[in-house]
């Protein structure tokens, strides 16, 4: 045998491994060895996608259309998206200026790809989904990580954003309702935020994923709906995975001002071309067909949360802020002593429970529990983990 060179190129060396990989494996090899595990790791809904959406999924399957389509989705998808912004959003995007792709994390791929470059800097507060800073990298762009605290509910203040903006910032990525924190910022903030960004020139990516999964009377408004400036500066990142729990269908959507989404067209026509055609035709029902589902997931979310967060909060050594989006909850332990991954795999060994340490999303003093599991569930796993602090806090 030769002696091989498996020279790996500098954007994949450059990726940071997945922190939460080594808990996750070994939670699951834990149930496997048939040890009662209480997971608070789901990134997804645990609900099914509603029927009528798999239904049209299976009849354009039965009907034959199985091959492929434009790059970026059927003119039938892109118009009833285009649609939904003007109907929730009050925002005028053409069909054209939609893009369907292979997921929202894949739409956020594509939206960084397309518009950053070697030089720039893109501005990521922290915590932080995981995935946006390793994208910034592949696309050979800097992450610039801007830290907030649960004294703020985890908001960037517009002082902090403009702190942070250089000549070479490009994009800003603002995710509210947030993973992994939960908060929301009010239309106020929003606009704040989004008038910095005109001022300065720099280019917003919205990840609005998020949008329908509020509680408390939260409101939120898409940040490209303040003013025609808001617009041009904003592309907006949107997804069939949590509000219709399509997680596994990899159906996604960017819309953004026609140069960009030109852009990416080109970029997914040489890339992953179509997201799948039958699942587009699922995507087009859960669009267009009742949504009498949300109200539903939401009075369960919401049920969860408040109990989660109670007692959260009446646990010693943590403390949580009331998180009013998405379906996340973020205790800063800090006063237990421990740093996240620390707190987690002991959390794991002493008493069964996988969390996510926040560590992999910028916050060391912090764990992400999802509460898209069963209440059974939630009382269990918070039960064994205020067992834990208690051995923790004195
Ligand atoms: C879940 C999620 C997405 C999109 O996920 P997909 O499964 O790729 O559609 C995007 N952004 C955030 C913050 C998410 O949590």
């Amino acid at each position: 045998m030769e002696d091989m060179n498996y020279k790996i190129s500098q954007r994949a060396a450059s990726l940071s491994p997945s922190l939460t990989l080594a808990i996750d494996s070994k939670a699951k090899a834990m149930k496997a060895e048939g040890l009662d595990v209480v997971g608070f790791g789901a990134g997804e809904p645990d609900f099914d996608t509603p029927q009528h959406i798999k239904d049209a999924c299976a009849k354009a399957l039965a009907a034959g259309f199985t091959k492929y389509t434009p790059a970026a989705g059927i003119p039938e998808l892109r118009s009833a998206i285009a649609d939904k912004h003007k109907r929730e959003n009050g925002l005028t995007y053409k069909p054209s200026q939609v893009i369907v792709s292979c997921g929202g994390k894949h739409s956020c791929f594509n939206v960084i790809f397309a518009t950053c470059e070697e030089g720039d800097e893109v501005i990521i507060p922290a915590p932080y989904w995981l995935s946006y800073p390793e994208m910034v990298k592949m696309a050979g762009a800097r992450p610039v990580i801007v830290e907030t605290t649960d004294k703020t509910e985890f908001k960037l203040t517009p002082d902090a954003l403009r702190a942070a903006i250089t000549p070479r910032t490009r994009l800003f990525v603002l995710n509210s309702p947030s993973n992994p924190t939960g908060s929301v910022y009010t239309p106020a903030e929003l606009k704040a935020l989004g008038d910095i960004c005109v001022e300065k020139n720099v280019l917003i990516m919205s990840d609005e994923i998020y949008e329908h999964l509020l509680y408390d009377g939260a409101t939120t408004k898409s940040v490209a709906s303040f003013s025609p400036a808001h617009f041009e500066h904003t592309i907006i990142v949107h997804g069939f995975a949590k509000a219709w729990s399509m997680t596994g269908w990899r159906l996604g959507w960017c819309a953004a001002p026609e140069p960009i989404a030109k852009a990416i067209d080109a970029v997914q026509s040489h890339s992953t071309s179509n997201p799948t055609s039958f699942a587009q035709k699922g995507a087009v029902a859960a669009l267009t067909g009742p949504q009498d589902h949300l109200p539903i997931w939401l009075a369960e979310f919401d049920k969860r949360r408040k109990f989660a967060w109670a007692k959260l909060n009446a646990t010693p050594g943590l403390s949580c802020v009331n998180a009013k989006g998405a379906f996340y909850l973020f205790p800063n332990i800090s006063k237990t002593g421990l740093k996240s991954t620390e707190f987690c795999a002991k959390l794991l060994e002493a008493e069964k429970v996988a969390a996510v340490p926040g560590i992999a999303f910028g916050a060391d003093d912090y764990i992400r529990l999802s509460y898209a599991t069963s209440m059974a569930n939630i009382e269990k796993g918070l039960d064994r983990i205020e067992n834990f602090c208690k051995t923790l806090v004195k």
